[in-house]
């Protein structure tokens, strides 16, 4: 079962109406910057902070009967729950969201704010995967992974979608990296909409797992690395992900925790948004590239905006 862009149009009709068409940001200091024309598509801002609500809300949209009656299970601690947890709350289905104990307060909170029902576990002890799997055998919850399912990715592609929609076609598109559901969706957009587009996926330099897997050709485990971007924490990239990466992705490029720092401080102080570090990623790693931008049109996917407003200061002090 292939996915293609035909999921994608099908995905933006199902969450037309639930999630924001986010606007899509220019600044002439960053065009300044990069000597280029750069569209800044601005997914921290899209409902619940981060571009995961466009994949969780397709992905629920799609359950039959027994499956809305029965609920989702997921386990994350960051913006997925949240996506899920809020999702499940406009489509009326009970959603159960598995976060480690010593996840911080606000994450477990706004999780309950959008009405999940948290469990959580001991992240040293217990394994959030079995738990996942033991709610959904027991009680017939279906589990929705945070990037390796197709409905997932094609919701996570309606981003790209729009930004070529608003924009036109585009000399390059950077995409920030973990797991892959918004790299492959945001691929299968380019080549349908800007097939000339070059395609960059970009991680932390801690965690470059995806480099790893696109250069030698087959899915490279790492432990979790220890970066700032905890939205790209992930292991591994998916068995779904990785193949639409591997044809479709030009290369896999990183960036240093200091270069989102600055990338951060320049959302901040010049284009008056807050962006979290993982969001960061694809302008940080653009900037490293002024000669080949030089005088081209540039897309760059901020993807998410959630970040406590003290560690966000203190990161910038
Ligand atoms: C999840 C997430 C990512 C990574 O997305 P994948 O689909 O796992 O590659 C990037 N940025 C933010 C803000 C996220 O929440």
């Amino acid at each position: 079962m292939s996915i293609t862009y035909e999921d994608i149009v099908a995905a933006a009709r199902r969450i037309e109406g639930y999630a924001h068409r986010t606007p899509v940001l220019t600044s002439r200091t960053a065009n300044e910057e990069l000597g280029a024309e750069i569209f800044f598509k601005a997914e921290n801002m899209q409902r619940m902070g981060a571009f995961k609500f466009r994949g969780g809300f397709n992905a629920l949209s799609r359950f039959n009967e027994a499956q809305r009656k029965a609920g989702v299970v997921a386990f994350s601690s960051g913006n997925h729950a949240q996506a899920i947890a809020l999702s499940a709350k406009l489509l009326g289905i009970p959603a159960t969201i598995i976060m480690p104990e010593d996840a911080p307060a606000s994450k477990i909170a706004a999780t309950r704010g959008y009405g999940g029902k948290v469990v959580t576990f001991d992240r040293y002890k217990e394994d959030r995967e079995a738990i996942g799997r033991k709610l959904a055998e027991e009680q017939g919850m279906t589990l929705i992974p945070p990037y390796d399912h197709a409905d997932v990715i094609a919701g996570q592609g309606t981003a790209a979608k729009e930004l070529f929609e608003e924009v036109g076609e585009l000399d390059y598109l950077f995409v920030c990296l973990g797991g892959g559901g918004l790299l492959s969706g945001s691929a299968l957009a380019a080549r349908a909409l800007s097939p000339k587009c070059k395609l960059y996926g970009v991680e932390p330099e801690a965690g470059n797992d995806g480099q790893q897997s696109f250069r030698s050709g087959a899915i490279v485990h790492i432990d979790t690395p220890k970066t700032i971007a905890d939205g790209a924490q992930t292991q591994h990239l998916g068995t779904l992900t990785f193949p639409i990466i591997q044809r479709e992705v030009d290369d896999i490029l990183t960036a240093s925790d200091a270069e989102l720092v600055d990338a951060m401080r320049f959302f901040a102080a010049r284009m008056k948004i807050v962006v979290e570090p993982t969001g960061c990623l694809g302008f940080a790693a653009a900037r490293k590239m002024k000669e080949q931008l030089r005088g081209r049109r540039v897309g760059v996917l901020i993807s998410g905006g959630n970040v406590d407003i003290e560690r966000f200061a203190a990161l910038l002090a």
